[in-house]
């Protein structure tokens, strides 16, 4: 069956088309028969479309403002052009879609119909920066494609199952039977790992305890006890636990009716804030990049300093409570952009937890491959694996619409 993956975001859209009758036997990913993405930030009333296939790739940009006309756009180089990999759009068998704010309806994938649409729109306040544009991206391959079966597969579903005192908010009751409460996101990349973690260790999930860390633009830790999470850093929206690339990650609530109180802030403005103006970029002043705010730590900046060291400070806190939940510790594992290359984070995250017999080996390096770089004696197996949630968000269409 070959499965088209749109990854919509409100600034990029994301696309892969996977073959999943080509074997993955040995539990290994399947490279995509053809990606492809969009940016919209290229230039004002223009979008830069990107493709390869067929061992070619096109770069264009096309005087499109229209999102479903970008898409059809990027759709059309699947079956036309240097990037052509299908004679017929019918060959496709599904669309599967990553869909952020699944709320406490979706615990697993859902085929989408218009029920499920209702409900990613009415969860469009909780979740006002992505589950627009993933309605837009369904409605959007709805009318490209017809009638094929679109898949939702939801960055919220794996932290469902989490226990009731890891949801709740030590808020008023009303706030629980108002849906105030964590929900965790980044799931299908923490669940991705998990298990290939697993793989990897020749164990079975369900007798593991592993540590997940998604530390990319975006960043957020997962306790995985037995397959299943039992405590995650993001709440009830992206905005909590860890500092990110641009976001502040928790912070005392104080602070945000401090400045409403003696600086007039409104809900726009403190938005702003703590989403566009905080964590790296913010303090270091330099960048949001983790590659840019190292080279300026280097080069001397006290602030790019200080930043490096509050978000190690908070990663190794929340690494913390994340061992408490879990109540012991297998393996730990670093993934995303920072995760997956960035040996200072590495070292630096690990070092406090040396009593837990987490040690890493005395050479570290960025792979290609997925790697172990625990210590060969150390009692806790630290990997570095590449998160692939395109080709898990295929996988679970597959196994939604031809079970085994
Ligand atoms: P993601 O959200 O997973 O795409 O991660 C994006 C972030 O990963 C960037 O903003 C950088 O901070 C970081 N990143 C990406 N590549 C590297 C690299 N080679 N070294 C260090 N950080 C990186």
């Amino acid at each position: 069956m070959k499965i088209f993956v749109l990854n919509a975001g409100s600034s990029s859209h994301k696309s892969c088309l996977f073959d999943l009758s080509q074997g993955n036997a040995d539990g290994q990913v399947a490279r995509p028969l053809w990606r492809a993405s969009l940016d919209w930030t290229h230039a004002e009333g223009s979008v830069e479309l990107t493709a390869s296939g067929a061992g070619e790739e096109t770069v264009t940009v096309l005087p499109l403002t229209d999102k479903g006309e970008g898409l059809e756009a990027m759709v059309e180089t699947l079956v036309q052009g240097q990037t052509q990999v299908l004679d017929d759009l019918a060959e496709i068998g599904a669309v599967g879609h990553r869909v952020v704010h699944g709320g406490c309806d979706y615990q697993q994938p859902v085929v989408v119909d218009s029920g499920v649409k209702e409900t990613i729109r009415q969860l469009i306040p909780l979740a006002p920066a992505h589950n627009p544009a993933n309605l837009q991206g369904i409605e959007a391959m709805e009318r490209i494609l017809g009638g094929v079966p679109q898949v939702a597969v939801f960055d919220t579903a794996f932290h469902s199952a989490m226990p009731p005192a890891a949801f709740t908010y030590p808020g008023p009751y009303a706030w629980v039977e108002q849906g105030i409460r964590r929900y965790g996101f980044h799931g299908i990349s923490h669940q991705y790992v998990a298990q290939r973690a697993a793989d990897l260790m020749g164990r079975d999930l369900e007798d593991l305890k592993l540590l997940t860390c998604h530390l990319g633009n975006g960043c957020s830790l997962a306790a995985v006890k037995g397959g299943v999470c039992v405590d995650t850093t993001m709440g009830f929206t992206p905005l909590d636990g860890l500092m990110m690339g641009n976001r502040s990650g928790s912070v005392d609530p104080g602070i945000l009716i401090y400045l409403m109180r003696q600086e007039g802030y409104s809900a726009d403005q403190l938005d702003r804030l703590l989403n566009k103006e905080s964590g790296l970029k913010g303090l270091s002043g330099v960048s949001n990049d983790m590659r840019v705010v190292a080279e300026a730590m280097e080069q001397g900046s006290d602030q790019a300093q200080l930043a490096i060291g509050v978000f190690i400070h908070r990663l190794r806190r929340e690494m913390g409570g994340m061992v408490a939940s879990l109540g012991g510790l297998d393996g730990v594992v670093f993934t995303a952009g920072i995760g997956e290359n960035t040996p200072l984070v590495w070292r630096r995250a690990c070092e406090p937890f040396e009593f837990l017999g987490l040690r890493l080996k005395a050479e570290l390096n960025r792979a290609q491959n997925d790697q172990d770089i625990a210590a060969a004696d150390a009692a806790v197996r630290v990997w570095v694996i590449h998160t692939q949630e395109e080709w898990a968000i295929a996988q679970a269409c597959a196994a939604l619409l031809q079970p085994a």
